[in-house]
């Protein structure tokens, strides 16, 4: 596994390789005196381990080369006892199933000795890796059920950590998940593939361009929206609470058009519910940074400081299960469905992203001298070009159920992949591209000596909210991502085309200073003809407009509308292609990824089908007919004929839907694409054809008739 050394271009303070549980003394951040408290850090490890011992886990770390025998012992036994004095009485492997969520399976440190008495054990062994009974988790074809083994290992450049619950303690221990033939099971092992794999093409590129590094890092600082709604109406919902979104609800009248919630000041119960979960996570050393209300009522978003992949994604994982399980001490349930209102925003993940060096470079900051500018154009270049090539993948990266009610609606970024620049930095790749400054910005384009390169802006120009990939300063947001959705993926996705991309680049480069030209007028060359060639990607407008789907469509951009269209990619011949050269995903792991992936997407599909159909049938139906009996009892005709009128329409359409959600209707290969249309075609507008009756119903039926809590309830009462 891949040695963790440091992150670039951060405080040491905001950061560590333990997930910044290390020399926390001069943090800004407010929990400070607990931070990393719950961490097996480097500094515990220090601490906890004879001298010898801890130098030799650091060089097996950093050399990425399995624990021998006595020194994993040893480190287990420190582990154990540390995690015992925090009272921990258990252990597990805590993995990252296909699923996108995490798994556990909780074993005793204590183990009989025979004379009926027990002792505490926990063998190094046992630290390293453990076999779960993992026949239930999702394969994708790379397990048959009768070999159901697969195994745990731990990831030591994770560091392990233990989650506190009212009646003891759990000691965690991150780990990698895969199959007796060691074909990658979990999110965890693909990532930590794409960075070693960028970081191969970066350093290579960086020798090239006059530039030495070890290792590049890849980084991450997610944003994470997400609703807080008081758990009474969410227990009042079955929809929401069995498939995490309302399949009814009218539009409240006071929407979110008054725009008086962003940033507006947070309610107190759910400010107290925020700072007890940023609390919990600073003692897992996660560096929450930001809180503040979204756009939509009973919405808000949280971000920590941005850390490297590996890490950063374990610490998102933790940070959206703490964030569940703090809300229900506040009577909140934390909703991280990407859609769980019809008619009010969404929540989705913003995943800043960026790649540095372990001498303190960020390869996309422009800097401030003509040689950082060179390094920068020739990385944001590639990244360009790797957008442009793999847009359809990376549309792909972030397809799910949820999402589809999202991406395309005028509130996230639109389904078409684009890259917004900023409008300084475009008009620096413009100037390249024709070979001329522009004379009318002059502090944007600074001469620089006899340098041709212009200077670059620092700012990363204006924020446009609608551009899916943008450029905010010193790394790029890929803004597409949902809520609910882990880091892996997307990030994978994004660490293994931006690799394959630098060498292509670096390639030419070689080719060119090989051919006798300098470094600074190759670079140029490549940075032109690189943008030339991808800039059909790049776009400053607005991405919700109708105008951009039409452009974009003459530009040849790809406009791939919900999940069956786009999941395909994940095992396009480019796809594989990539992912095998750069030994990230094999063949049979990304068809394994897509097959869950469609799986997955049928699976919730069908279930949100049989939940509206019966929630419609024996709540809704009846309280409508209640009403309607009212209403002829009371002979008021015109009343008695609207809601009749709509009786009848609601019970075709409950009909039509339990028609297409009999299994006879369903076609052969239900759980494959076959599957995913038929939802997409026939499934899904038999839902909505339901809700449209229904949510007419909601509104003409008496309140102390109709069974679900309304909207404006759900999303005003804090
Ligand atoms: P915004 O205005 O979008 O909130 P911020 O500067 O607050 O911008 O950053 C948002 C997120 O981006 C934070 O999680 C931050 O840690 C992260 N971030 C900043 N720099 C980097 C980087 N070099 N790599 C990855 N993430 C980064
Ligand atoms: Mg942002």
């Amino acid at each position: 596994m891949p040695s963790r050394t440091r992150t670039p271009n951060v405080a040491a303070a905001q950061w560590s390789p333990n997930g910044g549980a290390l020399g926390v003394t001069d943090l800004t951040l407010p929990n400070a005196n607990v931070f990393g408290e719950n961490v097996f850090s480097i500094a515990v490890q220090r601490q906890r381990l004879p001298k010898a011992q801890f130098r030799q886990l650091e060089a097996t770390v950093a050399k990425g080369e399995p624990l021998e025998g006595s020194l994993a012992d040893a480190v287990a036994s420190a582990m154990r006892e540390w995690a015992m004095e925090r009272g921990a009485t258990h252990y597990t492997h805590w993995f990252q199933p296909l699923t996108g969520t995490t798994a556990e399976k909780h074993d005793s440190f204590y183990g009989p000795t025979g004379d009926g008495n027990a002792i505490a054990e926990f063998s190094g062994k046992e630290l390293i890796q453990g076999e779960p009974d993992a026949s239930s988790f999702p394969s994708g074809g790379l397990r048959s059920t009768f070999e159901a083994r697969g195994y745990t290992a731990w990831d030591p450049s994770s560091p392990a950590f233990i989650l506190e619950n009212p009646n003891g303690a759990l000691l965690c221990i991150p780990t990698a998940f895969t199959s007796w033939s060691g074909e990658a099971l979990d999110n965890k092992i693909p990532l930590l593939r794409s960075m070693d794999a960028l970081s191969r093409s970066a350093v290579r590129a960086l020798g090239l361009l006059g530039e030495t590094a070890q290792h590049v890092y890849t980084t991450v600082g997610p944003e994470q929206e997400y609703f807080l709604i008081d758990e009474q109406y969410y227990f009042e919902r079955p929809d929401l609470l069995i498939t995490g979104r309302t399949l009814f609800g009218a539009k409240p009248p006071k929407g979110q058009e008054l725009d008086d919630h962003y940033f507006g000041s947070i309610p107190e119960r759910v400010l107290a519910c925020m700072m007890e979960t940023e609390n919990e996570l600073a003692k897992l050393g996660v560096p929450i940074k930001t809180r503040h209300n979204e756009v939509a009522p009973a919405q808000y978003e949280v971000a920590p400081i941005f850390e490297n992949s590996n890490i950063g994604s374990d610490h998102q994982q933790l940070t959206m299960q703490i964030m569940q399980n703090v809300a229900r001490r506040y009577g909140l349930v934390c909703l991280m469905h990407e859609k769980p209102f019809a008619g009010v925003n969404g929540s989705g993940k913003h995943n800043n992203w960026s790649m540095g060096t372990d001498t303190g470079i960020n390869l996309l900051d422009p800097g401030d001298t003509p040689h950082e500018n060179l390094l920068f154009l020739f990385f944001c270049s590639a990244v360009i070009k790797a957008v442009n090539k793999h847009q359809q993948l990376l549309r792909a990266s972030v397809a799910n159920a949820g999402q589809d009610h999202r991406l395309g609606a005028n509130e996230a970024p639109p389904a078409i992949i684009s890259i917004f620049l900023g409008a300084d930095l475009e008009k620096a790749f413009d100037a390249i591209e024709s070979g001329s400054g522009d004379a009318a910005t002059p502090q944007a384009y600074l001469e620089m000596g006899a340098s041709v390169l212009p200077r670059l802006p620092l700012a990363g120009g204006d924020r446009n909210r609608t551009s899916p990939f943008a450029f905010t300063g010193n790394k790029f947001e890929f803004r597409a991502l949902g809520s609910s959705m882990s880091l892996g993926m997307p990030n994978t996705i994004l660490n293994t085309i931006a690799a394959q991309a630098i060498d292509t680049l670096s390639d030419e480069l070689e080719a060119a200073t090989n051919g006798g030209s300098s470094i600074e007028e190759a670079v140029l060359a490549i940075v032109k003809s690189t943008y030339t060639a991808n800039k059909a990607i790049v776009f400053s407008g607005d991405g919700y407009s109708e105008e951009w789907h039409a452009e974009a469509e003459k530009r040849g951009l790809a406009n791939l509308a919900q999940s069956p269209d786009a999941l395909p990619w994940l095992i396009e011949g480019s796809t594989v292609e990539a992912f095998e050269a750069y030994n990230v995903l094999s063949e049979r792991e990304l068809h394994s990824r897509y097959e869950v992936a469609v799986e997955q997407y049928v699976t919730t599909i069908n279930i949100e089908a049989e939940t509206a159909a019966s929630i419609a049938r024996t709540m809704l139906l009846p309280a409508a007919i209640r009403w309607l009996i009212a209403l002829k009892e009371a002979g008021i005709e015109k009343l008695t004929a609207e809601t009749a009128g709509l009786v009848d329409e609601f019970v075709e359409t409950i009909f039509a839907l339990e028609s297409v959600n009999a299994d006879e209707n369903h076609p052969e290969d239900d759980h494959g694409l076959d599957g995913a249309k038929y939802i997409q075609g026939t499934v899904i507008p038999a839902m909505n054809a339901v809700r449209d009756i229904a949510d007419k119903l909601e509104k003409i039926v008496p309140d102390d008739l109709w069974p679900l809590p309304k909207y404006s309830e759900i999303l005003f009462i804090k």
